[in-house]
């Protein structure tokens, strides 16, 4: 569909959008709850910049934590709609947020109703197609964001744009527009 200049840019969750939970033994691990959702730095200005450039804004997440029993499906949801409340509420529907829960073949000790992957899986495609389908935007016109080399591998068999996600939230800073130098180096002349 031909949305003029309108891009869909979708998002990876965990380490892109909101902080990992330090745990005490120093690790960490995705949120679950609600109350454990921290948004990182820049992302609610850069979520609102780019809905107010009126383009569309997605999720596509692995929550393996499903599959090994540390989280449930209703908690997922939880926390989209926290991510989706903290930014504003800029994220569209449900439509525009998708998580996989299951884990990888041939790992032992997961819910069996979960134990099986599906191209939906990262770095399987599936998800971003099934946000592109929805949403009705080809490839030329989506960006995917996230932070790990996995989320680059889920961009490129998608066929769409990566994005690292510290350098997609970090802040412009004030004086570094090329014009702006360029009126100052003629005030100098
Ligand atoms: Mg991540």
């Amino acid at each position: 569909m031909n949305h003029k200049n309108r891009k869909l840019f979708i998002f990876d969750l965990d380490g892109t959008l909101i902080e990992r939970v330090q745990e005490p033994d120093g690790g960490t691990r995705p949120a679950n709850t609600p109350d454990e959702v921290k948004l990182l730095p820049g992302v609610k200005k850069k979520i609102a910049e780019l809905r107010e450039q009126r383009h569309i804004v997605a999720i596509a997440t692995n929550q393996g934590g499903v599959a090994w029993g540390f989280t449930t499906e209703e908690n997922v949801w939880s926390v989209l709609n926290e991510v989706d409340k903290q930014c504003g509420r800029q994220f569209c529907s449900r439509k525009a947020c998708f998580y996989d829960p299951s884990a990888r073949h041939g790992l032992l000790d997961t819910r069996p109703e979960y134990a099986s992957h599906t191209i939906f899986r990262k770095p399987w495609p599936g998800m971003l197609f099934q946000i592109m389908m929805e949403l009705d935007f080809d490839q030329d016109d989506v960006f995917y964001i996230g932070d790990q080399p996995s989320d680059l591998e889920t961009a490129n068999r998608a066929g769409v744009k990566f994005r690292n996600a510290e350098f997609f939230f970090k802040p412009t800073p004030p004086d570094a527009g090329i014009g702006r130098r360029g009126e100052q180096a003629e005030q100098e002349e």
